[in-house]
């Protein structure tokens, strides 16, 4: 049978982790230097948004770890309390997506937000929640199997939809893995239709496993889309907003990115940002790639010769920024500094240090002022999102989509959205039901982003 144990579980940390008040970019952001870092206004969210978040805080203490040290493990109970886990894998861009779109889904339906990090993910960011932590208690009996094969076998929404197990009346099981990577099935889509959230919401322990931007789909959904209305009245910042509350860098990473910051862009009266992202070197060539980036900022006149400037380029290989460098850098043209922070040759997995270099990329990346990134990268994604800059996305040639000669070598992107890479077929906005501002994506033709 299904898994309809009760899960109580003790919800004290043994490691004290804890919401820091002395966070420096939270300071920072809410404060006179924002400006500075991010010169691009920064759109402001609605009151009723702020209003949500600080009844979300209350919700979080009352029902999140450390809530109440004295409590007798035990005699913990979870009854009046819902969560939700969020189990990433990938890379850091695609995290970063999820746990956002994690969080906007605890919003909605009441649930406290908790994350399994493993130590790769040590120290990237501030803690958002104040006097509480967000980090999943080592107590908790599933820890690191969340993803799990045989998990998804016994313990997932798809699987028991699959078995016609799941029960629209009556029990609900204690804890049920939500199982959206880009390889779920027909089962595991229907997450994502109305009547089913009925079920899914009496579930007290719910595990979400993805790394994409499933957003554009909860706004395709009838249950919640008057309350993101009510939420994002400018339905077009909704990541930018999530982002900026909920992932403040640690102030580890703040020191990185503005020692980088003040050192080499702080200057400069326009900064731009490239972001290279090439998905499989080995059969891209760089010329192919350099070919695209220029056509693009060639046509539209990204890099004039005018104005201070900088250029800071963010990429796993370094060819790009000599290349760059010799065409526009100071030496051969005066007025124009060309930069790069890391260049780290390929994507590493398990990596701390790895990926605190990726997040101090994608932050740099959000200060420009114009943005130039690469299609299908969520790294480009969350960069623009942060920066609330428009970014011109080139489309980077690769082996299953040549690009051919009449296509436009890079697009504007209509907005600071991300995209969502593997939407079921039901979201589609020429589908019957569905009710968003969703369309088609400008890089991914059968990815789907709020417009
Ligand atoms: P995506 O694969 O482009 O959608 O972006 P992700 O962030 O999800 O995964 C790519 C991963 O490769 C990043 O998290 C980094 O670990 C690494 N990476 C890719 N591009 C860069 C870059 O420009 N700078 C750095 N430091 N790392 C990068």
């Amino acid at each position: 049978p299904f898994f309809y144990l009760p899960l109580r579980i003790a919800l004290s940390s043994r490691r004290p982790r804890i919401y820091d008040p002395t966070c420096d970019s939270r300071r920072d952001h809410h404060s006179y230097s924002a400006t500075k870092y991010h010169r691009t206004p920064s759109p402001q969210p609605s009151p009723y948004l702020l209003a949500k978040l600080r009844d979300y805080e209350d919700l979080h203490r009352r029902c999140g770890p450390l809530s109440d040290p004295t409590l007798n493990p035990q005699e913990f109970r979870t009854d009046d309390c819902k969560f939700v886990v969020y189990a990433p894998s990938q890379g850091l861009g695609n995290r970063i997506l999820g746990l956002s779109s994690t969080f906007l889904y605890a919003l909605l339906t009441n649930r406290v937000l908790l994350v399994e990090f493993g130590p790769d993910m040590e120290d990237l960011f501030c803690e958002p929640f104040p006097n509480s932590t967000w980090y999943l208690p080592e107590t908790f009996p599933f820890r690191f199997q969340l993803q799990s094969h045989r998990f998804r076998k016994a313990y997932s929404f798809g699987t028991l939809l699959q078995k016609k197990e799941e029960d629209q009346q009556n029990s609900a099981p204690a804890l049920l893995q939500i199982f959206l990577q880009d390889k779920y099935n027909d089962y595991d889509k229907l997450f994502f239709r109305d009547e089913n959230q009925g079920f899914v919401h009496r579930v007290p322990w719910l595990a979400l496993v993805h790394d994409g931007y499933l957003i554009p789909c909860l706004f395709q959904m009838q249950s919640f889309r008057s309350e993101l209305e009510k939420l994002f009245p400018d339905q077009e910042t909704v990541f930018h907003h999530l982002a900026k509350y909920l992932l403040s860098p640690s102030n580890e990473a703040w020191e990185h990115i503005t020692g980088f910051y003040k050192a080499y862009l702080a200057k400069a009266e326009e900064r731009i940002g490239f972001q290279i992202r090439v998905f499989e070197p080995k059969k891209t060539t760089f010329p192919a790639v350099m070919k695209q980036i220029m056509s693009c900022t060639q046509k539209h006149r990204i890099l004039p010769q005018s104005r201070s400037k900088s250029i800071f380029v963010a990429s796993l290989s370094r060819k790009y920024y000599e290349e760059i460098d010799s065409m526009y850098g100071e030496r051969s043209h005066g007025g124009i500094a060309v930069y790069q922070a890391s260049h780290e040759g390929k994507q590493h997995f398990g990596d701390n240090s790895h990926n605190m270099k990726a997040w101090m990329d994608i932050y740099l990346l959000s200060m420009s002022d114009v943005l130039v990134t690469s299609s299908m990268s969520t790294f480009g994604y969350v960069a623009a999102g942060i920066a609330g800059v428009r970014p011109w996305i080139v489309m980077i040639p690769d082996p299953y989509h040549p690009r051919g000669a009449d296509e436009p070598s890079c697009e504007r992107a209509v907005n600071i959205e991300p995209c969502f890479h593997f939407p079921p077929w039901f979201a589609y906005p020429d589908q019957p039901g569905t009710v968003g501002p969703v369309a088609r994506c400008e890089d991914v033709s059968w990815g789907l982003k709020i417009v």
